[in-house]
């Protein structure tokens, strides 16, 4: 059922199977099984959690990295607006213009803000929300682990969700077209490079929304490639190119509320943090909110700012792009704004993946969560996480699954080992006065041993 692709995987040799991991992933996908992480790809939304979490870096993002530039006669850089956050003194639009031309100097042939596919998906947005009262709260679908935990966990939700592609997308559609008109190469020659704050953009190129292929052909960390146009920035500085072509509609997406703010209007929500953002799903499944037009919601904490593949701390990568946006005109220039509306919706559906339904069908899921309840009923709902699940209902399910037994509970097994001591102890008191070589003496003897090594290899297992 593994239908998503994945950015975020382990290293096995690194993990030491502390646990830690678990108990933050949203979506309870990973538990620790013969003293190693594992993910239950199906579940993974690729927030980043455990790459945050792990002190032993064993969590990691396969991307690309600027090696791949060889990859293509030609190359476009894609900027985050998060990316002009990351480094100090940036004021104005003479600033941009500096990263952008570090970024040439890297090898790049030219270079196209993703803060300027954000305007036009604003003004789409607008149109969209006015239109279509029916479907308020309208949520954004430009975090894709949110529209991926909308996915698998609120089916109720997907009516609410946005028909646009995201402004990377959007971005990457003019920069292709923009490079073939100034070249004259194919498609394929041309390689569309997106510089990106996190693991959740990373995976969506290669599992786009709304469209069976992405216009973006890589994906880099800013993380990576900070240090690189730093080395380049102070010379950059001296001569910056005219590159910059968005404003402040669109550098200010790449901080929470940014998107929201850019509607003018009052009547929105905004969440950042994948906690957060779980609670106000659930509220708004419950119907929670009154007359809202639009929910924005980030994974990251303070937004694109905090993604994983960042290196400024997020808070004051926050208040930075405040700062540049304030300077800031509210579009730089209308270049990139003659795009068709037709080429912003999503062509393919959104539909919900029932990745956590135990059973094929309503009523065997039913049984089977009957059955999760009553193991969950033994268990002593500590939630210890020594199992390797999250969760003690976790376990529950794992033991429905056929994927765990019971005797991973240690609370369990500690209870086990306490009744076949009881049991032995009265057993040899008995001995002591009976005759012991009779059959039924050797059948208790012998069941006595089975029982101890079924718990010793319960034990070990899970070592
Ligand atoms: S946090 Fe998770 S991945 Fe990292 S060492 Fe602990 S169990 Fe392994
Ligand atoms: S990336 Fe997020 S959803 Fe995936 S395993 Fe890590 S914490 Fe869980």
């Amino acid at each position: 059922m593994n239908k998503f692709f994945h950015s975020v995987s382990l290293i096995e040799e690194l993990c030491s199977g502390c646990i830690n991991c678990i108990k933050r992933c949203p979506t309870q996908a990973i538990r620790v099984r013969h003293g190693k992480a594992c993910i239950t790809k199906e579940f993974c939304i690729d927030c980043g959690e455990c790459v945050r979490t792990c002190q032993n870096h064993a969590k990691v993002i396969n991307r690309d990295f600027i090696k791949c530039l060889n990859d293509f006669e030609y190359t476009v850089a894609l900027p985050a607006p998060s990316l002009y956050s990351q480094f100090n003194n940036i004021n104005n639009i003479t600033d941009i213009n500096a990263i952008l031309t570090a970024i040439l100097m890297l090898g790049f042939d030219d270079v196209y803000e993703v803060a300027a596919g954000a305007e036009v998906v604003t003004a789409a947005t607008k149109d969209y929300v006015n239109d279509h009262k029916e479907q308020w709260p309208i949520v954004s679908t430009a975090c894709p682990s949110v529209v991926r935990l909308i996915r698998v966990r609120f089916p109720n939700l997907i009516d609410h969700l946005l028909p646009l592609h995201p402004p990377v997308e959007i971005a990457a559609a003019a920069a292709r077209k923009r490079a073939m008109e100034k070249t004259g190469l194919s498609s394929e020659k041309i390689g569309i490079i997106f510089i990106s704050p996190c693991s959740s953009k990373v995976a969506y190129i290669k599992e786009p929304l709304g469209m069976e292929k992405s216009s973006i052909d890589r994906a880099i960390g800013i993380t990576d490639i900070y240090p690189l146009i730093l080395a380049h920035l102070q010379e950059a500085s001296l001569s910056p190119l005219d590159l910059a072509i968005a404003g402040r509609v669109g550098i200010g997406w790449g901080r929470s509320s940014g998107e929201a703010l850019a509607l003018e209007t009052d009547e929105y929500l905004s969440a950042d943090g994948i906690e957060n953002v779980v609670h106000v799903l659930e509220d708004l499944e419950d119907e929670k909110f009154g007359d809202l037009r639009f929910i924005e919601l980030d994974a990251c904490s303070g937004g694109c700012v905090g993604g994983v593949l960042t290196v400024e701390n997020p808070f004051i990568a926050k208040t930075k792009l405040k700062k540049l946006k304030e300077a800031l005109p509210k579009r730089h220039t209308e270049e990139h704004r003659e795009m068709s509306y037709d080429d912003l919706y999503w062509k393919v559906d959104v539909v919900y993946e029932p990745v956590f339904q135990l059973g094929d069908n309503f009523i065997e899921s039913v049984a089977l969560m009957n059955q999760v309840n009553n193991i969950y009923e033994k268990f002593p709902k500590l939630d210890c996480g020594i199992c390797g699940a999250p969760t003690c209902k976790a376990l529950a399910e794992d033991i429905v699954k056929g994927n765990a037994n019971e005797n991973q509970c240690i609370h369990i097994l500690k209870q086990q080992i306490h009744e076949i001591s009881q049991d032995a102890t009265t057993f040899a008191n008995d001995s002591a006065i009976n005759n012991t070589n009779t059959p039924d003496y050797i059948a208790r003897l012998k069941k006595y041993i089975n029982q101890i090594a079924m718990l010793d290899n319960d034990l070990n297992r899970e070592e």
